[in-house]
C-alpha cells in the first residue's frame, strides 16, 4: 500500500524521497522491460492495485532523437491554468509531487524504473483497491481512471487483470470490434476436465448494446452445469458462431474434443457445431422445444382443455424408447390432434419431427 503524504508545508516542492525513505515503494522493481510502453502499462496496473492512477508527464529523447527516459506521474499531479479544463476532465490536479521515472540501459538492453517521489499530497482512492475497482467506482472516480481509455481498453484491462482468456474479431471494413470470446483461468481447467459435453445457448436483451450473448456451458461428472466460456456477437449468422466455436476449440487437446453438443433450434448455430466439431453428436435440447411449442400451441387450446393431454402425447413420442414406439407414439399424437387441433399437429410435425427428431428422440 502506498502511504499518502499529507502535506504541511506551503509549496509542493518540500516534498523529496526523504519523506517516504523509510518504506520501500511498490513501485520497486528490478524488472527489465523492453520498452517504455511495457514499463507503463506495468506501473499503470501496480497503480491501480494501490489507488494510484498513473499518467505520462512526458518523455525526453537522446542526441539522435529517440525516447530514452519516460517521467510519469499522478494524474494529480500539475495544475490547471484555466477552470475550463477542469471541468472538461473530471480531475481535481493538486499538483501531487509523486514521480517515476523510466530510464533506458544500454548495459541491460532495456527499461529500467525508478522511484523518484513516492509521495502523494491527497487521499489515495480507496475504492481502487482489489480486483473489481472498476466496477465499484462512483462517478467521478470513473472519469478520472477512464481518462484517455474507450470502454474497449478498460473492458480488456479488466478481462486481463482477473486472468481471462479472450479474443475478438473486428469488421475489417470499419474496424469496429464484432465478436468477443472470453473465458475466466477456473472455466479453463473445468472445461480440460468435462470437455464431453457442451450446452450452447444465445440470450438476447440482456446488455445495453442488444447483442446476442451466448452462453457455452459444460456438465461435471455429478451433472453440475458450470460457465465455460462466453461471447458477445453482433450476428447470429454461421461465420460468427463458427469463430466462437474455433476458440473454444483452439483451447482443448485433439483427445478431448466434445462427444455431445446440446444446442437450440438455430441452423446457423447447428451449422457451425457440424464444421467446428464434426464428430460430436449434435442434440437439441428438449426444455426449448417445450416451450417453443408452449408458445405457439398453447392458446390453442381452451383453459384446462386437453393441453396436459396434448403434453402427455408429446412426451412419450420425445421419449419413444425404439423407432418402432416412435410410429405408435407419432400416430397416437396425430389421432388425438384432430379437428381444431390439427394446425398444432401440423406445426409440431413440420417444425420439429420432421426436421429434426433425430437430434431430439430418445429412439
Ligand atoms: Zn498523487
Amino acid at each position: 500500500m502506498v502511504k499518502s503524504v499529507k502535506l504541511t508545508g506551503e509549496g509542493n516542492s518540500k516534498v523529496g524521497v526523504g519523506e517516504n525513505s523509510s518504506n520501500i515503494s511498490v513501485f520497486s522493481t528490478d524488472k527489465i522491460f523492453v520498452s517504455p510502453d511495457e514499463l507503463k502499462k506495468w506501473a499503470e496496473k501496480n497503480g491501480r492495485e494501490n489507488g494510484v492512477v498513473i499518467v505520462t508527464e512526458r518523455t525526453k529523447k537522446n542526441a539522435k532523437g529517440e525516447v530514452n527516459k519516460i517521467f510519469l506521474m499522478c494524474d494529480r499531479g500539475g495544475v490547471y491554468k484555466s477552470t475550463a479544463k477542469v471541468k472538461r476532465s473530471g480531475t481535481i490536479k493538486t499538483d501531487c509531487p509523486f514521480q517515476l521515472v523510466g530510464k533506458y540501459h544500454d548495459g541491460y538492453g532495456g527499461w529500467m524504473l525508478q522511484v523518484s517521489r513516492d509521495a502523494h499530497n491527497h487521499e489515495l482512492a480507496q475504492h481502487m483497491e482489489g480486483h473489481s475497482y472498476a466496477m465499484r467506482l462512483t462517478g467521478e472516480q470513473k472519469i478520472t481512471i477512464f481518462q484517455g481509455e474507450s470502454h474497449i481498453e478498460v473492458l480488456f484491462r479488466h478481462l486481463d487483470d482477473k486472468g481471462y482468456t479472450h479474443d475478438f474479431c473486428k469488421n475489417p471494413s470499419t474496424n469496429a470490434m464484432e465478436d468477443l470470446f472470453f473465458m475466466h483461468p477456473t472455466s479453463y481447467n473445468m472445461f480440460r476436465s468435462f470437455p464431453h459435453v457442451l450446452i450452447i445457448d444465445t440470450t438476447y436483451n440482456t446488455n445495453v448494446y442488444k447483442l446476442p450473448f451466448v452462453q457455452i456451458v459444460g456438465v461435471t461428472s455429478t451433472y453440475k452445469t458450470i460457465t465455460i466460456a462466453l461471447s458477445f456477437i453482433a450476428k447470429e449468422k454461421e461465420d460468427n458462431f463458427r469463430w466462437v466455436l474455433t476458440r473454444l476449440k483452439k483451447m482443448l487437446h485433439e483427445c478431448m474434443m466434445p462427444r455431445v453438443i446440446l444446442t437450440y433450434r438455430d441452423l446457423a448455430l447447428i451449422n457451425a457445431c457440424n464444421v467446428v466439431f464434426p464428430d460430436a453428436a449434435k442434440l437439441l435440447c428438449r426444455w426449448h422445444i417445450s416451450q417453443n411449442i408452449k408458445k405457439h400451441c398453447k392458446q390453442s387450446f381452451a383453459k384446462g382443455n386437453n393441453w396436459e393431454f396434448f403434453e402427455e402425447l408429446w412426451s412419450s413420442v420425445v421419449f419413444s424408447p425404439t423407432p418402432a414406439a416412435y410410429e405408435y407414439s407419432h400416430k397416437r399424437l396425430r389421432d388425438g390432434l384432430t379437428r381444431k387441433h390439427k394446425r398444432v399437429f401440423e406445426y409440431v410435425n413440420t417444425n420439429w419431427l420432421v426436421k429434426y427428431k433425430e437430434m431430439f428422440v430418445s429412439a
